[in-house]
C-alpha cells in the first residue's frame, strides 16, 4: 500500500489544534486561490488528482478519528472546525469531509469491533482512505426504512444485494457503509436495518456503478445508481446497541447536528462576498452597500452567520460519540432544516446582490445557490423534518397535558431562553389535529424559536452583542411572520381538472 507523503502519523496526533488548522486553512488558500482558480474548478466535474492529494497531505479526516487509531480524538469542536475551513473555500469540499467524518468514521468509531476499527480508520490516516453511506434507492428515499436492499448470512458470509443510487463519493470512495434489511427463507425483509462495511478495494465487495449523474451542483461529488452484489465477512457487521433503527436514529441526527459546522464557512463566505461586492459596487452614483434594502440583505447574513454560530457551539457540546443521540429528533432536525434554509438564502441573496455578473457559472455566488440547494433534500427533507419537529413537540406536550404552546415551550430545555420574546405571539392553545401543511409552518417557527435559544446562549458566553441582538431580532421578525400563516384559516386547495377553461387568451375581449 502506498503511503502518501504528509505530516508524520504521530505529529497529527498531537500537534497544537491551533497550528493544524491554520496550517490547513492555508494549503486551501493556497491551493484554491493560487495554485488553482476556484472559479474554474468549480466548472468541472470531479477533482484534479493534485488538489486532493494536496488536501489529504494536511490529514484533515485525522479530527474525525479516535487517539488509538491515529487520530485526533474525534472532538466535535475540531471536527467543526475543520468543515468551516473547507466550507469557506468550497461547500463541495466540506460536504466531501462531512460524508466522510458523519456518515462513515463516526458510525464506524461507536458501532464496529475493534479490530476493524484498527484496520480500517488507521487506513484513513496512514492511506487517505476515503468512505461514504448508501441509504437511498431508487423508489425508496424519504421512506428509506422500506428499502429493498437485503442480506443473507451463509458460511460466516453476509451476502448483501439491491441497488443504490446518490452516494456521495459514488466510484470513488475505497469504503461504503451499507444499509440492507434481513431476508429469512421464505424471502421476507425484516423490519429493522442493519449497516456494514464494505471494502472497495477487497475481492467480492466491490460496488459495481451502472450510471453517472450529471448532478446540477456539487460538481466535486460524483454521484450515480450501483448495483450492490458483495459478500462481507463477518466482523464487518455493525453492532448496534440496541435496535438497528435506533442505530440509523443515532447516525442520522449526529450528523444533522453537525451540519453548522458546513454551514459556518460557507455562511461566513456568502457574507464576505456580499460586503465585498456591495462596497466596491456603484449603482446610480452611490455605493450598493448604502441602500437600505441592501442592508436589510447583508443583515439578514449576518444574522445567519450568528446563529450558525451558536448551533456549532451547541453541537460541539452534544454531538459526541459517546452519546446516544437516538432521541435527539428535535435539536438534530431543527438545526439541519434552518441552517440549510439559511445557506439556501445566503446565496440566493448574495446572486440578487451580485446582479448578473454572479449568474455567470464560474461566479461563486450561482454556484453557491446550486451547491446548497441538495442540503435543504438530503438527511431527511426539510419539509418532512420541519413536520416531526411539531409533530414531537405536540406528543411532549400531549404527555405532559399542557395545551398551551408558550406554556410549553418557557418549560422546554431547548427554548426556555427564548420563550419570553413570544408571550403574546405564541400564547395560544393548540389543537393537535392539523393538516400537514400546518405541521410545516410549526415546525419551521419551533425551529427558529430553538435557533434563537442557541444564540441568546451564546450571548451570555460573550459573543459580540450586537450581532447576538440582530440575530435575535430578524428571528423574532421571522416568527412572527410564519407564526401569522400559521394561523391563517385560508387552506387553499388543489385543482383537479386545470387544464378546462384555464386558457387566459380564451378571456381576451376584442381578439
Ligand atoms: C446532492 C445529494 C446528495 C445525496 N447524498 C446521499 C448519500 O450520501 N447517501 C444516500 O444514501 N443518499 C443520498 N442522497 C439521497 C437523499 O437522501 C434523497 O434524495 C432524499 O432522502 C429524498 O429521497 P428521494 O430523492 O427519493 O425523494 P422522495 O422521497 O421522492 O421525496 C421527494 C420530495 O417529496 C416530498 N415528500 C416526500 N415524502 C413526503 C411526506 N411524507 N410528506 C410531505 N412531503 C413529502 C418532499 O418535498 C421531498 O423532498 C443525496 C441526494 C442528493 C440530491
Amino acid at each position: 500500500m502506498s503511503v502518501i507523503s504528509s505530516y508524520l502519523p504521530e505529529t497529527v496526533r498531537t500537534m497544537d489544534f491551533r497550528v493544524f488548522i491554520d496550517e490547513y486553512k492555508e494549503k486551501l488558500r493556497n491551493l484554491f486561490h493560487v495554485r488553482a482558480n476556484a472559479d474554474q474548478l468549480g466548472l468541472k466535474r470531479g477533482v484534479p488528482p493534485f488538489l486532493m492529494r494536496e488536501i489529504q497531505s494536511k490529514t484533515p479526516l485525522a479530527v474525525f478519528i479516535p487517539k488509538e487509531y491515529g487520530g485526533r480524538g474525534g472532538h466535535v469542536h475540531e471536527c467543526l472546525s475543520m468543515l468551516e475551513a473547507s466550507s469557506y473555500e468550497s461547500l463541495a469540499l466540506s460536504l466531501t469531509m462531512g460524508i466522510n467524518g458523519a456518515l462513515f468514521i463516526q458510525p464506524v468509531t461507536k458501532y464496529a469491533t475493534d479490530d476493524v476499527k484498527e484496520r480500517v480508520l488507521r487506513s484513513f490516516i496512514e492511506n487517505k482512505r476515503l468512505g461514504g453511506l448508501m441509504i437511498t434507492e431508487p423508489d425508496f428515499g424519504s421512506d428509506a426504512l422500506s428499502m429493498q436492499t437485503s442480506y443473507g448470512y451463509a458460511d460466516g458470509m453476509y451476502h448483501i444485494k439491491g441497488t443504490k443510487h446518490w452516494a456521495g463519493l459514488t466510484g470513488w470512495a475505497d469504503y461504503w457503509l451499507m444499509t440492507a434489511r434481513k431476508r429469512d427463507g421464505d424471502g421476507n425483509l425484516s423490519r429493522d436495518i442493519d449497516f456494514f462495511i464494505c471494502d472497495n478495494t477487497a475481492p467480492g465487495q466491490q460496488i459495481h456503478v451502472e450510471e453517472y449523474f450529471e448532478n446540477l451542483g456539487l460538481y466535486m461529488i460524483p454521484y450515480g445508481r450501483n448495483r450492490v452484489d458483495v459478500q462481507l465477512p463477518e466482523d464487518q457487521k455493525l453492532q448496534p446497541q440496541s435496535t438497528g433503527i435506533k442505530m440509523m436514529l443515532d447516525i442520522l441526527h449526529r450528523s444533522r447536528i453537525q451540519f453548522p459546522g458546513m454551514g459556518m464557512g460557507f455562511l461566513r463566505r456568502m457574507l464576505d462576498e456580499a460586503v465585498t461586492h456591495c462596497r466596491e459596487r456603484m449603482v446610480g452614483g452611490a455605493s450598493l452597500f448604502n441602500y437600505d434594502q441592501v442592508k436589510e440583505r447583508l443583515t439578514r447574513m449576518q444574522a445567519w452567520f450568528t446563529a450558525c454560530s451558536a448551533m456549532c457551539a451547541f453541537s460541539s457540546e452534544t454531538a459526541g460519540v459517546e452519546n446516544d443521540l437516538a432521541k435527539e429528533n428535535i435539536s438534530a432536525n431543527a438545526i439541519k432544516t434552518v441552517v440549510t434554509d439559511m445557506m439556501q438564502e445566503a446565496s440566493q441573496s448574495l446572486l440578487q446582490l451580485t446582479g448578473a455578473k454572479g449568474y455567470r457559472l464560474d461566479h461563486i455566488a450561482g454556484r453557491a445557490t446550486v451547491d446548497s440547494r441538495p442540503f435543504q433534500i438530503f438527511e431527511g427533507a426539510n419539509d418532512i423534518l420541519y413536520q416531526q419537529i411539531s409533530e414531537a413537540i405536540l406528543k411532549s406536550m400531549r404527555r405532559m397535558k399542557e395545551v398551551n404552546l408558550y406554556e410549553y415551550l418557557k418549560g422546554f430545555n431547548l427554548t426556555e431562553h427564548a420563550a419570553d420574546y413570544f408571550k403574546e405571539t405564541l400564547n395560544f392553545s393548540i389543537d393537535p389535529k392539523m393538516p400537514q401543511r400546518k405541521l410545516v409552518d410549526l415546525g419551521q417557527v419551533l425551529g427558529r424559536v430553538i435557533s434563537m435559544d442557541f444564540t441568546i446562549r451564546l450571548g451570555e458566553r460573550g459573543f459580540h452583542a450586537d450581532l447576538i441582538a440582530n440575530t435575535l431580532n430578524v428571528l423574532k421578525q421571522d416568527v412572527d411572520m410564519l407564526i401569522t400563516r400559521f394561523h391563517t384559516s385560508l387552506v387553499p386547495a388543489y385543482v383537479d381538472d386545470y387544464p378546462e377553461d384555464s386558457a387566459w387568451l380564451s378571456f381576451v375581449s376584442g381578439r
